[in-house]
């Protein structure tokens, strides 16, 4: 095989709840995913060597060098077999870099499984989803896809079942946030509050609404601790969060680190007048329909 294409998906969490701060610097998460229909694409090649190429409009804001997540991913799939390998990994990206959707993730997750497929390793799913877990707490459910409950750091995963189809606008904003600065701005907060964090326990009325595919019900308990945080980093998303209400969005949260916007439709008509709307006020200056939950990174 000379080469390998994978469609890998962007995820919002539908709930993000962040305990408090570790001795090692992280947070216990309930972090739920959703999958949703906006793709990065990774074509692994045959080569000498392991190397990236980005194409695509976020191309000129993705690294090409060895912090690239794609070409970790290679290097620690070749790593796992225990020899040398090469691959030229091409990346198309339609996911928002820096953008709170994990872009950098999707697209080691498809970097595993393109590279699994072109070297021939056939390795199962389960060892790449160990791989996936040591590259960071995002890549083992961009494999996964669907909609999931993440523990842990968030990578202990468990998949929840969806009943339905549940359409999204996502309202992408100039210039990404660093996800590190916003668990920063988020424990300075608390720090300056004396906040009591609570330990992070799934919001079972939000799992219900998942299970039975009520898209009313999900949009009122759609949750992000780390709103606030990226609110008070980037303030001009809060209009835009009140004009998707306005337009009769059933929730609307920043998805996860941000600055993207996340509002939940009510069909897929609805999340094409949604996103008209904001565009032609002004309110975004780009948004996006897509539907949710998809499937993992898979092959094309
Ligand atoms: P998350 O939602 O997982 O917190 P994010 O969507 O906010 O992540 P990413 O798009 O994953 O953020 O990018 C974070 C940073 O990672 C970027 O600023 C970029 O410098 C770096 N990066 C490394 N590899 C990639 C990649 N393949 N695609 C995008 N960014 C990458």
């Amino acid at each position: 095989m000379s080469s390998v294409t994978v469609r890998v998906p962007a995820k919002v969490n539908v709930q993000l709840s962040v305990g408090p701060l570790r001795e090692d610097g992280y947070h216990d998460l309930v972090n739920v995913f959703h999958a949703v229909s906006i793709f990065d694409e990774v074509v692994a090649k045959e080569s000498e060597s392991i190397t990236v190429s980005v194409t695509g409009k976020w191309s000129d804001q993705v690294p090409v060098d060895d912090s690239n997540l794609a070409i970790r991913a290679a290097l620690a799939l070749a790593k796992h077999a225990g020899r040398t390998y090469g691959a030229d990994l091409i990346i198309h990206k339609d996911i928002p870099v820096a953008g709170g959707m994990a872009g950098g993730s999707a697209d080691a997750a498809g970097a595993l499984v393109a590279c699994n497929e072109l070297w021939g390793l056939g390795l199962p799913f389960d060892d790449l989803m160990e791989i996936a877990g040591d590259l960071g707490s995002d890549v083992p459910f961009s494999l996964l896809g669907g909609t999931a409950v993440g523990t842990g750091r968030g990578e202990q995963l468990s998949e929840l079942p969806t009943g339905g189809t549940f359409h999204w606008v996502f309202a992408l904003a100039n210039g990404g946030l660093s996800t590190a600065s916003v668990y920063a701005e988020c424990d300075r907060l608390r720090e300056a509050e004396a906040a009591d964090v609570p330990w992070p326990q799934p919001n079972d009325s939000l799992l219900e609404a998942l299970g039975t595919g009520d898209a009313y019900a999900l949009g009122s308990h759609l949750s992000n601790d780390l709103q606030v945080a990226a609110l008070n980093l980037r303030p001009e998303l809060a209009p835009t969060l009140d004009a998707g209400r306005q337009h009769g969005a059933l929730g609307a949260i920043v998805s996860g680190s941000g600055p993207t916007c996340a509002f939940l439709a009510i069909d897929a008509l609805h999340a094409r007048d949604l996103a008209l709307s904001l565009t032609t006020t002004g309110a975004a200056h780009t948004a996006v329909p897509a539907y949710g939950p998809v499937h993992g990174a898979t092959l094309v």
